[in-house]
């Protein structure tokens, strides 16, 4: 028998159509992102060899990627004949320690001569026979064996490691995400990865109101999201020039408001320069004075673009959930300061206008402005396997 790790798909396998482009868009992640082992696959399942035997570190690189439902070490045969089974099955349980068990048998090589019910009986009693002290338990067992019988081999495994599910990275093309230093944004991009969308990153800076440090707590966080993301792009906008214009001479109440539209503005440009079809960010309904309905939909109308607000309906904890699962929490609380922190008003609208956001933004010349930071703005490239050189601030 051979050691093999597999790959079920799962809600992958619902896509009629677009099966085979899902399942190749997967298959060309892993390879991406592990060099040393041997894949193949089918339309049911992944197959993966570790070239060096080095099961677990194999094993923790799928689980975190997007587009695999479970991942199961499986015992592989050629030999498909029921007593070799049986042989082998009792080999692999030699070294168990359980009490009950139960067997499920799946025949996805529909020509074998005997069905999956009798298969399982014929199984279930031949184990009986010659293992003591063992019982049949189809609803609590100690063990499940699991044989798959296929068209040319027969897998045998016990039990299975949860994947990410969602869908393959970039397999639904590409988005913005407006990423800041809070919380909510890597969370939102996380789960906008979790959907099948690849990201670039683009962040506002304001120096020297804003640090360096941090832009660099934004380059940790991007390299977090590098991981299920087959590394990130991260642009760059210098909002200083913009920032400081509304400030000087808008009311400061609207001062947010202004603020965000020219955000979106940008972030429009920016994502339709790259060819990305929806911008994501981290708001959140009725977090702060921005983010009222209201707040919304003034900011929203300076876009055609589709938004993207995949934290929009989460409550602050379940955000934080997430961003410690996946290790964002602990750079995103570092104190540093953020652009948007900084102009802050002591009471921003929660009720904006949008015939006086129009009637204001005219006080300050913001197409100049927003032509000259797209213009200046730089990209850089985070890649996944860079050695957390931006965790220096942790
Ligand atoms: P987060 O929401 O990420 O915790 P935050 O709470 O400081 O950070 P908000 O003021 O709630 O940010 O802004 C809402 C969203 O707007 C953010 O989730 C992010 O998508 C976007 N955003 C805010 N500031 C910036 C910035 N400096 N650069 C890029 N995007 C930003
Ligand atoms: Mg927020």
């Amino acid at each position: 028998m051979e050691k093999i790790i597999f790959l079920k798909y799962g809600e992958l396998s619902t896509k009629k159509d677009n099966r085979n482009f899902f399942i190749k868009t997967l298959n060309d992640t892993i390879k991406k992102r592990l060099n040393n082992i041997e894949i193949t696959y089918d339309f049911g399942r992944m197959f993966i060899k570790p070239t060096d035997n080095n099961y677990d570190a194999v094993i923790d690189e799928l689980q975190h990627i997007f587009g695999i439902h479970e991942i199961v070490v499986a015992y592989k045969s050629n030999q498909r004949e029921i007593d070799d089974i049986n042989n082998n099955i009792l080999e692999l349980l030699q070294d168990k320690k359980f009490n009950t068990f139960k067997v499920e048998v799946k025949r996805s090589d529909k020509k074998y001569p005997v069905n999956s019910m009798d298969l399982r009986k014929m199984f279930g009693s031949f184990i009986l026979k010659n293992i003591s002290n063992l019982k049949v338990d189809v609803n609590n067992p100690d063990i499940i064996i699991n044989i798959e019988i296929r068209a040319n081999e027969v897998l045998i495994y016990f039990d299975s490691i949860k994947g990410l599910g969602g869908y393959p990275v970039s397999s639904l093309g590409k988005g913005i995400l407006m990423l800041s230093g809070g919380i909510d944004s890597p969370v939102a991009g996380y789960l906008a990865i979790k959907r099948g969308v690849k990201l670039e990153a683009l962040y506002f800076e304001s120096p020297p109101h804003t640090s360096e440090a941090a832009l660099d707590k934004v380059k940790a966080l991007a390299q977090k999201l590098a991981i299920y993301n087959n590394d990130i792009k991260l642009h760059i906008i210098n909002f200083t020039e913009i920032q400081e214009a509304i400030y000087k001479n808008l009311p400061h109440e609207y001062l947010i408001t202004i603020m965000r539209r020219m955000m979106y503005r940008i972030s429009a440009i920016i994502a339709s320069r790259v060819n990305a079809k929806v911008i994501v960010n981290g708001e959140s309904i009725g977090q702060v004075a921005s983010q009222t309905l209201t707040s919304m939909s003034a900011i929203n109308e300076v876009i055609k673009m589709p938004v993207i607000r995949p934290v929009a309906c989460f409550d602050k904890l379940e955000i934080i959930d997430i961003a410690k699962k996946i290790d964002t929490y602990d750079t995103s609380i570092l104190p540093y300061e953020d652009c948007c922190t900084i102009f802050v008003p002591d009471h921003p609208i929660i009720n904006p206008d949008k015939n006086k956001c129009e009637e204001y933004e005219k006080l300050i010349n913001y197409e100049d402005m927003i032509y000259k930071a797209v213009k200046a703005h730089q990209v850089i490239n985070i890649t996944v396997k860079q050695d957390n050189e931006f965790q220096n601030y942790l």
